[in-house]
């Protein structure tokens, strides 16, 4: 029941065009607030907007409530090799947080709620079908979370340019805005909720 519904836009998926649900900062709060386990997806967008530290307080929040958090970190997730690790440790993420795709996709059937922060082609799962661009990349396994949050400002594409499937999944809100402005909104929604 959580999720306005509003319908925002259209995304191209295997099976033609489909609907794009969007929700706001309180709403993506009551799923943040009342998971058992929470993984945050980080990519280039974060960086762009700047938003490590905001998401580490919204963190940090989440775990004063008795929510599991961890980050998924993708070898290439960002522009340069590292990126995320080095922005997520500017912003004193504790390192026992952070956990490679190796060891983090396992672990996405059991999550709640999986925050996709300007990631993109790192979550695509037309990485698995063969005829994409990003075909035979591996992947966060974010499609198989419960429900899936996703921070971006538009339905505009990441580098490789092709849309992602992931937006038109039924389990997927999308939450339209920058990085930075999205987290420290919905942490400030996470706050007014009871314990
Ligand atoms: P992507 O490039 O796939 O997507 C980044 C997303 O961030 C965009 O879709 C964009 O959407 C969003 N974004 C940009 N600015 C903001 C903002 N201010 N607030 C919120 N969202 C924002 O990123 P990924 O990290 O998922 O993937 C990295 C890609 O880069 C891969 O294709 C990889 O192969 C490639 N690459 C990686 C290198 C590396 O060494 N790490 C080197 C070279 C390439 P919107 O515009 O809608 O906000």
């Amino acid at each position: 029941g959580f999720g306005t519904g509003d319908t925002a836009s259209v995304v191209a998926g295997p099976g033609g065009d489909a609907q794009v649900r969007s929700i706001q900062a309180d709403d993506a709060a009551i799923q943040l607030a009342y998971a058992s386990k929470v993984i945050i997806v980080p990519g280039y967008g974060l960086a762009a907007a700047q938003a490590q530290h905001a998401v580490a307080e919204l963190a940090n929040v989440l775990e004063a409530r008795g929510v599991e958090v961890s980050y998924a970190i993708h070898p290439v997730a960002g522009r340069m090799p590292g990126h995320m690790n080095v922005l997520l440790a500017e912003a004193n993420v504790p390192y026992p947080q952070l956990k490679e795709m190796d060891e983090i996709n396992p672990e996405f059937p059991r999550a709640d709620v999986a925050l996709v922060i300007g990631a993109n082609d790192v979550t695509n799962p037309a990485a698995r079908r063969p005829g994409s661009a990003i075909s035979g990349m591996p992947i966060l396994d974010v499609d198989k979370a419960k429900s899936i949050i996703v921070v971006k400002r538009s339905m505009g594409h990441g580098y490789a340019g092709i849309d992602n499937e992931l937006y038109a999944d039924p389990k997927t809100s999308m939450y339209f805005a920058d990085g930075k402005t999205a987290i420290t909104e919905m942490t400030a929604a996470v706050k007014t909720l009871v314990a």
